[in-house]
Formats: C-alpha cells, sequence, structure tokens
C-alpha cells in the first residue's frame, strides 16, 4: 500500500503568539513513528514535512501527484481557527488523485472528529488516540475500516468510534523516520516515555491515550533503548542536542528515578547535550546531578503556581514547597529553568495574583523580559479532552469557540482578574511583536538590545505590580495599556546611548 503522510503547514496567529498548547511537543515526532511502522509492516511510505519545510499548498499537491498514494495521512494540528482552507485542499486532493482513504490523527481529532468528520467529507476516519498500531492494520486492510480498533468514521446511523491499542512495550517500536528538516536549529527532538502518572485539571495528555485498561499512566522506554536511537543519529548525522519531547522525563518513584539515573549514565558516555520537561516534585540534588553531569542543558519544569490553594485547584499534587525546592537545586547545579506556569486561571482571585507575584519576584522569576513576558501573561488554555473542559461545560460555565469544539474559554470567576488578564494579553502581545524583530539581536547579547530589554521588563512588572496594589486603576485599562505600549515604543526606538 502506498501512504501518504502530511505534516501540513500551520498559520501563526497574531492573537495567540505564545499560545503553545495547540498541540503537544511530542506529538512533533507522530508522523516519523507513523513512517517507520508502516515501513517496517513491508508498506511504501512518503512523508511530507509540510510544516518543517514551509512548503505551500501547491507543493504539496505537487508531492501527492507525484507520489499518487492510496492512503493519504494528516497530522492535523489545530490552528487556533477553523482549518476549512486545509479541508478544501484534502478534499481536491483526494478527488483529483483519486485516493481511496483519507485519515486524519493527532490531538485536535482525537478530541474534535465529529467536527472534522462533519466539516469535511472527503475525511474518511479520524484516529483516536495513539495511533501506530491503527495506522498499520489500517493499511494492511483500509477496505474494511470499519471494523479496526482506533478510528472514528461516519456510519449510516450517524458515528462509531474507538481509541487506538497502546503499544505496552515501547521499546518494540522502531526509531522514528527523521528528514534533515526535522532538526530545527540542529535540535534532535526524542522520546523516552508517553504519558503522565498525574492528572493535572488543564492538561489531556492522560485523556489522549483514552481509557486503556493494563497499560500504565506513563510508559517509559528502556534506556538501552533510547541510546540505541542516539547512537544512531550520532553516527549519521552531526547533531549533538538533543531535546527530550516526554511531558514527564521523570517515571514515578523510585523506579522512576533509578530508570532516571541509568539514563544519565548512559548519556554521559555520549559527546551530546540535551534538555527536558519534569514536575517539581521530581527533582532531587541525586538525579539533577547526574543529569547535568550528562549533559543536561535545559529544563522546563511545570511550577503552575506560587500559592497551594491553586495548585489543590489544578490537581498539580505538587506544593510551594517542592517548586522552590527544585528551583534551588536546579540552579545549584548551574541550571537556570523554564518554567511552566499560570498565572491566569478560571477562578484565580486577585490573592492569588498577588502571591504568585511574591512568589515569582522572591524567586527571581521577574528578572528577565523572556520570562516575564511569558508567566505574567500565561492564562489556563481550555482544550477538549482536559477535566477542565469538562468540568467547566458541566456547571454551564464553557464558551466554546466558533472556531471549534477543540477551544474553549471562560468567564473568569472575579472581574477585576478578568480585566488583568485581557490588559496582560494585550500588553503582552505588543511586547512580543517587538521580541519577534530583535530576538536575535537579544540572543547575540547585543548590549543596546539587552539594555532595551531590561527597561521594558521594568515597565510590565512594575505595571503588573502597580495594578496589584491598586486594582481600581483597571477602570482605567485602556489608558494604562496605551500609555505603557507607547513608553515601550519609545524605549524600543531610542538611541542606542540614551535607553
Ligand atoms: S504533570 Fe504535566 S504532563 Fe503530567 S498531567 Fe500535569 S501538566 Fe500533564
Amino acid at each position: 500500500m502506498k501512504i501518504l503522510l502530511l505534516e501540513h503547514p500551520r498559520k501563526p496567529s497574531g492573537d495567540r503568539q505564545n499560545d503553545i498548547a495547540n498541540t503537544t511537543l511530542a506529538s512533533c515526532l507522530n508522523s516519523g513513528y507513523l513512517a517507520a511502522c508502516l515501513l517496517q509492516a513491508g508498506h511504501c511510505v512518503d512523508l511530507v514535512e509540510g510544516y518543517m519545510e514551509h512548503l505551500d499548498y501547491t507543493a504539496i499537491a505537487d508531492e501527492v501527484a507525484a507520489f499518487k498514494p492510496e492512503i493519504l495521512g494528516v497530522h492535523l494540528v489545530y490552528n487556533w481557527e477553523d482549518n476549512h482552507e486545509l479541508f478544501t485542499l484534502i478534499t481536491r486532493l483526494k478527488q483529483r488523485y483519486g485516493i481511496a482513504h483519507v485519515t486524519v490523527y493527532g490531538y485536535y481529532p482525537t478530541f474534535a472528529w465529529k467536527e472534522i468528520l462533519t466539516r469535511c467529507p472527503a475525511i474518511d476516519s479520524a484516529q483516536l488516540g495513539e495511533n501506530e498500531l491503527t495506522m498499520v492494520s489500517l493499511a494492511n486492510d483500509p477496505k474494511h475500516y470499519e471494523t479496526l480498533q482506533g478510528l472514528a468514521f461516519r456510519t449510516p446511523d450517524g458515528f462509531s468510534s474507538s481509541f487506538g491499542n497502546l503499544v505496552s512495550d515501547l521499546d518494540t517500536l522502531p526509531f522514528p523516520i527523521r528528514k534533515a528538516s526535522t532538526y530545527p536549529g540542529g535540535e534532535v527532538n526524542i522520546f523516552g516515555s508517553r504519558g503522565c502518572y498525574n492528572n493535572c485539571t488543564f492538561c489531556y495528555i492522560n485523556p489522549y491515550y483514552g481509557n486503556a485498561s493494563g497499560c500504565p499512566r506513563w510508559r517509559g522506554r528502556s534506556p538501552e533503548n533510547i541510546i540505541a536511537e542516539i547512537d544512531q543519529i550520532i553516527a549519521q548525522t552531526d547533531h549533538r542536542y538533543f531535546y527530550f519531547t516526554d511531558p514527564n522525563f521523570y517515571g514515578p518513584g523510585e523506579a522512576g528515578k533509578k530508570r532516571v539515573l541509568k539514563l544519565a549514565a548512559l548519556l554521559k558516555q555520549r559527546p551530546i547535550t540535551f534538555g527536558i520537561e519534569a514536575r517539581a516534585n521530581d527533582i532531587d540534588q541525586e538525579t539533577t546531578a547526574a543529569l547535568v553531569d550528562a549533559g543536561l542543558k535545559n529544563i522546563l519544569v511545570g511550577l503552575e503556581s506560587g500559592r497551594e490553594e491553586v495548585l489543590v485547584r489544578l490537581n498539580k499534587h505538587t506544593t510551594v514547597a517542592q517548586n522552590e525546592t527544585a528551583l534551588a537545586i536546579l540552579r545549584a547545579n548551574g541550571i537556570e529553568p523554564n518554567v511552566g506556569f499560570i498565572m491566569f486561571e478560571p477562578d484565580s482571585t486577585l490573592e492569588d495574583l498577588r502571591v504568585n507575584f511574591d512568589f515569582l519576584t522572591r524567586n527571581h522569576l521577574l528578572d528577565r523580559l523572556e520570562i516575564s513576558v511569558n508567566v505574567l501573561y500565561h492564562h489556563q488554555i481550555i482544550l477538549a479532552g482536559s477535566r477542565s473542559y469538562e468540568e467547566l461545560k458541566a456547571a454551564g460555565r464553557l464558551n466554546i469557540s466558533d472556531h471549534s469544539v477543540y477551544e474553549a474559554d471562560t468567564d473568569y470567576s472575579h472581574p477585576q482578574v478578568a480585566d488583568l488578564a485581557a490588559l496582560m494579553r494585550q500588553l503582552t502581545n505588543h511586547i512580543f511583536d517587538h521580541m519577534a524583530s530583535t530576538w536575535s539581536l537579544s540572543e547575540a547579547g547585543d548590549p543596546a538590545t539587552l539594555q532595551r530589554y531590561k527597561a521594558i521588563n521594568g515597565l510590565l512588572v512594575q505595571t503588573f505590580g502597580d495594578i496589584l496594589n491598586a486594582p481600581g486603576l483597571l477602570e482605567k485599562s485602556d489608558t494604562i495599556l496605551k500609555h505603557v505600549t507607547g513608553q515601550i515604543d519609545t524605549i524600543m526606538t531610542l538611541k542606542d546611548s540614551s535607553c
């Protein structure tokens, strides 16, 4: 069977410049894994990296025309808007090239499959959840797709759907196919585990895998299997920086810690550096020291809040003390972490924001614009599949987007929090605009740019703090926005010597 897998182009959204959760980082390897599994099963595969290679729809149509696939698989990523242009392309490709079956996969189809199948009749099936086993069975027997596990499709009576079977031993998967374009900035994305042992209200990692019984929520590859893939990449390319896309690098408990130590010992013997993502409660001195010794350079820690009550509301199962200990351990080991932080969540109070602000200040997380512009802005993104989405829906508080059931928001419980969230969104979008054009200068350490960033950071932090001290100021949000953005523009255009 000839199967073309498409990573479609994704359009940036001006208003959602730093909302990165329209799919998970781990999904970037999905098509590569499918391609590897299909090849292993004896099929003929073309992987079109329309996103990483910036292909337009004409170039994609040319690839389809040249390859003549019998099955078209599309990793469908939500673009913060209706994907109607992509649906039109899929319809045209199917008709023009007589493609027998079009299937879509990823987080968006998993949670919005009914809407997608309704909006785009050219799509025959949507794959729900983990999909390596589903895709291979579909390629083996596309005519009888209605009998397969893991697909949603139309029936004469409506729809049928089931979640895909999980791969119980991840070491049995072949290594993903990677094209030259899938090394962004020379970085190699790699995954060492799937799922997570926690279940935060805002997260849809575990719901993506369905309610499969018999499989633990967190599944890890063996350190040896991960190293074999790294060794292969070292042998075949010049790339030496690896980023683990695992939502949770550490497995649970003592066994999780032992696995990390073993992996660190093996990584240390390779000439590489790497980055990971982790929960605060897993950061301890022993594993951190071992990972740093092995080449750890970057870590994203999901702190989420500086207030206990909020961590409980988010079902984070961590404490403020654990957050602070994690920061201290990482810094003592020479790592300045990136942090995940949700300043605004649906039930935030002004007091929550004040406690968060104090937490960020005393932990030096408001010292640099690159961090402040995120942590003072981030609001909880409410996507289908998450517990928050379901709970707000049940409470009648969910405002589903006009674009898709996949995305929603809610009215904040407290109007002043809503006003501050709206102000920070506009203010930080304005800053992101400037940073987009000056980011490379900042990264290169250009003194004038660093000075400007420092001045803007001071302005941003001060504005936030002033409003928390005098919430009545929010009645003049428009004036504040105009005043602060004007000051930012002035700072950005000042001559080097005067800023
Ligand atoms: S700890 Fe991270 S990956 Fe795990 S459920 Fe929470 S947000 Fe998701």
